[in-house]
Parts: C-alpha cells; sequence; structure tokens
C-alpha cells in the first residue's frame, strides 16, 4: 500500500547509512520497496563477466544488507534494474549489443558520454540481463524485480534489429516516422511483439527460481503509450506508472488519470504511482526537492484515484533532506487511513475512452495535439463538473454495459474496427449514451480512413468533407427555441451565440434532427478591423446532433421521436451526441466556460439519470467515489489553488464548505459517517437512498467513508 524507492548511486557504496534508510521505511510506515541491485551497476558482488560492479563496491553487499534488513521489516522487496545504458568493456566485447543510429553509429550515451546506449531488442537484453536477472533471483529471495528503461531509447538500427525486422516483416527497418507508411507501421507491431517477449522471458526464468515473483517492466500510459496497454494488462500482475511530478503546463489531476488509465487495462489487480520529491522539468535536477504542497496535492490526486503511492529518491546520501518530514507525514495519514483505501470498486457512471491504436496510427508524431488533447479537454471538463468518471481501453469494450456505466465519452476516437463500432451499438442499443466528437470512427483500427463514419448510424450523420480549419473567428449559434427546454444550453439562456472550434467536419445529417441547438456561424476576417463582420449572420447547418434512441432490433437502434414511433413499445436505447468538431480539444486550448457547459450539459443529458454523488460549493475538486469490503468512500481533492495549471503549488488554500449528497448502493444500509482528514462524524441527512452532508472545508484531501 505505501511504496518507498531508493534508487543508490555508484559512489553511494560505503558512503550511504542503511540504518537511516531502514529507519525512515519504518518511520513512513512503508510495507513495500524497490532497491538498485543491478544492470547499469550492480550493488551486490556479481559473478558474471561484464556486469559492472560499482567502483566502490570493495568486498560490500549493500542491496544484500538493505534486502535483509527490510525483510526483518516485513517488507515486499523487489529489486530495480536499468539495462540502457553500458561501458567499453561491453562495446569491446560485444559491439553488437550497443545501439546503432540511423546514420549506421553506436550510441554514446546522451547525458554520460563515457557510457553507451545498449540495444533493447537484441542480445544484450534477451541474454546478458536474462542473466543478470537468474543471478539477483538467485543470490537473494526478492520478490519481483523492476525494470527500468528496458524498451530501448528510440529506433535502433543495428545488425540485429535490422535482420530480426527484415525475418519478421520481409522488409528494412523503416527510415520515417509516419504511421501511414507501412514499414513503420510494422515496426511498431513488431517491436511491441520483441518487447512483450523479453518481458515473457525474463519473468519465465525469474519465476523458474522463485514461482511467487515476477519481472515488472516500467511500463504503461494513456494514448500516447507504445505498449498496448490491453496485452500489459494480461501479463502483469501489478503496474507502476512512473509520472514522477508536473513539468510545464500540467494540472494536478495529471496523476489521477494515470491511476484511471492504468485500472482501465489491470481491472482491480493492484497499481502504483511514483511520485518524486524533486522538480521533474526537462533538465532533470535529480537532487532537487519541490514545495511540500505540491508533493502533497499529487500525491493525494493519485490516491484519490486509486494508486498506491511510491516515493522514489536518487541518492542514498542526501543533499536536501527538506522532504523527510513531509513524505513521513502523507504516509502516515494513508496509513491510517488505509481500511478505506482498499477500494474494490469505483462507483463512477460515466467512462471516458482512450486509443492507444488511434495515438499510433492516426496520431503518429502528431498524437499530443491530435489525439491527447481531445482527451484532456474532456477530463477537465469532467473534473470542472465534478462527475465521477473512469477512463476505458478501446480494446476491452467486451462487458462493457450501462449497468456499469451509462455514459462513455469519445473523444475523437478516430480509429475504430468494425468490431469495435459493433460493441459500441451493442452498448447504446442496450441503453448506454454515448458522446462522440470530431473524426470518431471515421478510420480503422490501422488508420485508413473509411469513406463514411463506422458509427454513422448512431450518430445519424454521415461524413461529407474535411477537416477545415484552423478556423478563425467562427462561431455558434444558439437555437434556444420557443420554450428555452434545450437541455445542451443550460446556463447560456443569455447568451445569442458563443465562440466555435478551431477544426470542424461537414456532415450530413442522415435522418430529421428537429431544432438544432448549436447552429454554424462560419470564420469570417479578423482582420482589418473594418472588415470584422459575418457574411453569413445564420445558417441552418447543424455543430451538434442529439438522438434518443429505441432499440430496434439486436444491433440497430432508431431515434425515438414521438412523430416516429407514437407509443413506442420498443425498449429505449441510449442517448447519442455527436459533436463534428472538436470542441474538447479547443477546450483544452482555450479553457472557455462556454464550452464546458456544453460538455457538462452533454455528459447530464446523455446520462439521463442521477450520479452516485453531488458535490456542491465553490472552487475546483476532483471527485472520486469507491466502494471497499464493507464501506463506501468519496474522495474530495482540492484542486483550487492559484498555481493549479502551473505548478509548483506555493501553499494549500483550504476550499470553503462543500454539499454532498451520496446514493447508497442498492440494498445498502448506512451506518457510521466519518470525515478522515478532519477526524470527525458529520451531521448526516437520510432520504431514501441519499445520504447529505457537509464537508466544513478541504485543504488537500478529504474522503468522506459510509460504513455499510
Ligand atoms: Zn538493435
Amino acid at each position: 500500500m505505501r511504496w518507498a524507492q531508493l534508487t543508490l548511486v555508484e559512489d553511494d557504496s560505503g558512503k550511504f547509512d542503511p540504518r537511516f534508510w531502514l529507519d525512515y521505511f519504518k518511520r513512513t510506515r512503508s510495507d513495500a520497496v524497490c532497491l538498485s541491485a543491478g544492470g547499469c551497476v550492480a550493488f551486490y558482488p556479481t559473478r558474471l563477466p561484464l556486469h559492472h560492479r560499482s567502483r566502490w563496491l570493495g568486498a560490500a553487499d549493500p542491496f544484500g544488507e538493505m534486502v535483509a534488513g527490510c525483510r526483518k521489516q516485513g517488507m515486499v522487496v523487489i529489486a530495480r534494474t536499468d539495462p540502457h545504458a553500458t561501458y567499453d568493456d561491453v562495446r569491446d566485447a560485444h559491439p553488437d549489443w550497443i545501439a546503432v543510429d540511423a546514420n549506421g553509429n553506436r550510441r554514446r550515451h546522451w547525458a554520460s558520454p563515457e557510457m553507451w546506449v545498449t540495444c533493447a531488442l537484441g542480445p544484450y537484453n534477451f541474454e546478458f540481463m536474462t542473466e543478470v536477472k537468474r543471478e539477483i533471483a538467485s543470490l537473494y529471495k526478492i520478490d519481483g524485480i523492476f525494470i527500468n528503461r528496458w524498451d530501448g531509447s528510440g529506433m535502433c538500427y543495428c545488425e540485429h534489429c535490422r535482420s530480426l525486422f527484415r525475418d519478421a516483416a520481409g522488409r528494412d527497418l523503416p527510415r520515417s516516422f509516419n504511421p501511414q507508411d507501412a514499414a513503420y507501421r510494422a515496426y511498431l507491431v513488431w517491436r511491441q511483439q520483441r518487447l512483450f517477449d523479453l518481458w515473457q522471458l525474463w519473468d519465465g526464468e525469474v519465476r523458474k527460481i522463485n514461482p511467487d515473483a515476477c519481472v515488472i517492466p516500467n511500463t504503461g500510459g494513456g494514448a500516447t503509450s507504445s505498449l498496448d496497454m490491453k496485452k500489459i494488462g494480461e501479463l502483469a500482475p501489478t503496474l507502476i506508472a512512473d509520472r514522477q511530478a508536473r513539468r510545464g503546463l500540467a494540472a494536478p489531476w495529471a496523476n489521477g488519470k494515470n491511476g484511471k488509465e492504468f485500472r482501465a487495462a489491470m481491472g482491480s489487480k493492484p497499481i502504483v504511482g511514483i511520485f518524486s520529491v524533486g522538480m521533474e522539468e526537462p533538465y532533470r535536477w535529480k537532487d532537487s526537492v519541490q514545495s511540500d504542497a505540491e508533493i502533497r496535492l499529487w500525491v493525494a490526486d493519485g490516491v484519490a484515484n486509486g494508486l498506491r503511492p511510491w516515493f522514489t529518491k536518487f541518492s542514498g546520501v542526501l543533499h536536501d533532506e527538506r522532504w523527510l518530514p513531509v513524505v513521513e507525514e502523507i504516509y502516515n495519514r494513508y496509513a491510517d487511513w488505509e481500511p478505506y483505501l482498499r477500494n474494490e470498486a469505483s462507483l463512477a457512471r460515466v467512462a471516458l475512452m482512450y486509443s492507444q491504436q488511434t495515438g499510433w496510427f492516426y496520431g503518429g508524431e502528431r498524437a499530443a495535439s491530435k489525439v491527447e488533447d481531445h482527451t484532456l479537454g474532456w477530463y477537465q471538463a469532467l473534473i470542472e463538473a465534478r462527475i465521477p468518471f473512469e477512463m476505458v481501453h478501446d480494446r476491452m469494450l467486451d462487458g462493457l454495459n450501462p449497468r456499469q456505466f451509462s455514459t462513455l465519452v469519445l473523444p475523437n476516437i478516430a480509429c475504430l474496427s468494425q468490431t469495435q463500432c459493433n460493441q459500441i451499438r451493442e452498448y447504446v442499443r442496450s441503453g448506454g449514451g454515448i458522446i462522440a466528437t470530431h473524426e470518431t470512427s471515421l478510420y480503422d483500427e490501422w488508420g485508413t480512413r473509411r469513406t463514411d463514419f463506422g458509427l454513422a448510424d448512431l450518430f445519424g450523420v454521415s461524413y461529407k468533407s474535411g477537416p477545415e480549419g484552423p478556423m478563425h473567428n467562427a462561431y455558434l449559434r444558439l437555437e434556444h427555441g420557443t420554450n428555452g427546454d434545450q437541455p445542451l444550453l443550460k446556463g447560456l439562456e443569455a447568451a445569442a451565440r458563443i465562440i466555435h472550434g478551431v477544426w470542424r467536419l461537414e456532415v450530413e445529417a442522415r435522418e430529421k434532427f428537429p431544432s438544432p441547438p448549436l447552429t454554424l456561424i462560419p470564420s469570417y476576417p479578423d482582420l482589418p478591423m473594418e472588415k470584422v463582420y459575418p457574411r453569413v449572420a445564420r445558417t441552418d447547418k447543424a455543430e451538434v446532433y442529439l438522438r434518443d434512441t429505441i432499440a430496434v432490433k439486436p444491433g440497430r437502434v432508431e431515434q425515438n421521436t414521438s412523430r416516429q414511433r407514437g407509443d413506442a413499445i420498443a425498449p429505449r436505447g441510449g442517448r447519442v451526441v455527436y459533436f463534428p468538431w472538436d470542441i474538447d480539444r479547443t477546450f483544452w486550448e482555450v479553457l472557455c466556460v462556454d464550452h464546458l457547459k456544453l460538455l457538462r450539459n452533454a455528459v447530464e443529458w446523455a446520462n439521463n439519470g442521477e450520479q452516485q454523488v453531488t458535490v456542491t460549493g465553490p472552487g475546483i475538486l476532483d471527485v472520486t467515489v469507491w466502494r471497499q469490503k464493507s464501506s463506501m468512500s468519496v474522495h474530495l481533492v482540492n484542486l483550487t489553488n492559484p498555481m493549479m495549471m502551473k505548478g509548483p503549488l506555493r501553499d494549500l488554500i483550504p476550499a470553503p464548505a462543500q454539499s454532498v449528497r451520496v446514493r447508497l448502493p442498492d440494498g445498502a444500509i448506512a451506518r457510521r459517517v466519518r470525515l478522515l482528514a478532519a477526524g470527525t462524524t458529520p451531521r448526516v441527512e437520510r432520504q431514501g437512498p441519499y445520504l447529505s452532508l457537509t464537508v466544513p472545508s478541504v485543504l488537500d484531501h478529504e474522503v468522506v467513508t459510509i460504513d455499510l
């Protein structure tokens, strides 16, 4: 539940004090630890030729000493290895183990130029590092081996990679990174297969020595990560998210997002979030310490989203000790809360889909803006709307059903196979709501464009042309109708028009959409100022399509309009919202509150029912809701801060009182209700299955617990 990591540096041997660290692990109530063992530097007396012993090792065994000490404290122990860099003697003995660049040169290490970058896909990893793992597992009874930087450092053109790829794909290694280039597409697939083979080889060898141990590669992530999360979820008994802190412009909920992405693939298996106590910017001040407020909020958002915390420290000799009491306090708090952190299920009713195949084959080198920014826009909107949600992986839609998630959001999920489209269709037919944006389903799973959306029947529209953009100075006209009953326009009653997005598709309705809430006001000149007037004041082009469906037969839904069906006896299908433009991506770029309202209203309409929890009050909170064995919990993480969108935080600033309304699971009876951080028992009002209470204040992290 609470992980510690001590990554030794080569000259630590003989200099650092193991007793200090063992005592710190005890004081933080850490119950698991990752310790440096070998690969780049061996911190134990290895007998393997070419396995580089620390030059300061002498006759000592700092790794073995730490393992024994941690065992005595009852901790789970895993060994850290790092295979990505090596030395001249290895290069001389096995020049073919070194990575080669596109010009045919062996690669020096970019940060430590006396070292060499190794090839990840050839014998260095498959043979030499396998021996290293066998040795560590045989000498020390460890529970697992964590492998850092195991998957290569960019494309390698060494003799092994060239011949292995030619054998597998029948062609030469690609020279471009364009996903529409067949060679590059084949490379993406081949590299993954090779790495999964490597992982299974290492795991198998370690389990031969200790059947209860395993190998845990440092891998995994969201739509822009390179290894298939579905396969990772099948192979890994646990997974560690290595996003150590914020950098640049990033929201503090980014840590919780790791948790959601990992859980989507890992289900109920334990997932862990590494956090750094230092600054994580491109300049890599690895020995730095950042503000305690920033560390606390980063960890809080991970824990609220189901990640078990893992602090990492490089160097056994400390250059700056200010982080020690901060982590000690955080860990003791979460140790005290542990019974309520052993979650069995999220109770969120909304799911946000992510798609690695869209990242690989549609996004390519522009995946950050074409793919991830759509997700980030939705993520921010759902946080601001305080709608608890989970993420789902597009290749794991098998069991998807409205009993778990009432609404599924597809943020420009461009690449979907026919099978995936059918799964989504079936979900809507059985009552699930969907909200899709922009080019969703316009490409197949390999990034090849279709003539029409794979989900055209669900959207009720067909693709015509585009995308058009980047559009300047384009708007949306709000069609409030005569009785102002447009659910999508709630909160925008006073607005006649709002800004459009940046990219839009031209689409054509396949059926009647009476009274569309948003229509296009096309882009018009934004300079000279004298020329800034709309050339077309009004069009009848709808810029959002809302359908309330009924299920007519397996795999088919139809729009449910009273005119069409009268008193339809067909079962209710889900509600479908389709935006042909990049509302989510534009929201992430410009954060326009009008777009936020559209996104929030779209979820509320598609969801067509109550949330498990509503939290009302000022500020921005990440709200998550969980079920444990005999309790449920609502986490409130206070993100309200002038440094919310660009860290690090200076201070934690308490959020004012929040009203919380929770729906109990069917048939459950609430016994004790507590506020964990405040340490108080709130006054609770009960009304049927609902509990209402007030949380007086949230500093960084409050948890409402309800014993059932
Ligand atoms: Zn290679």
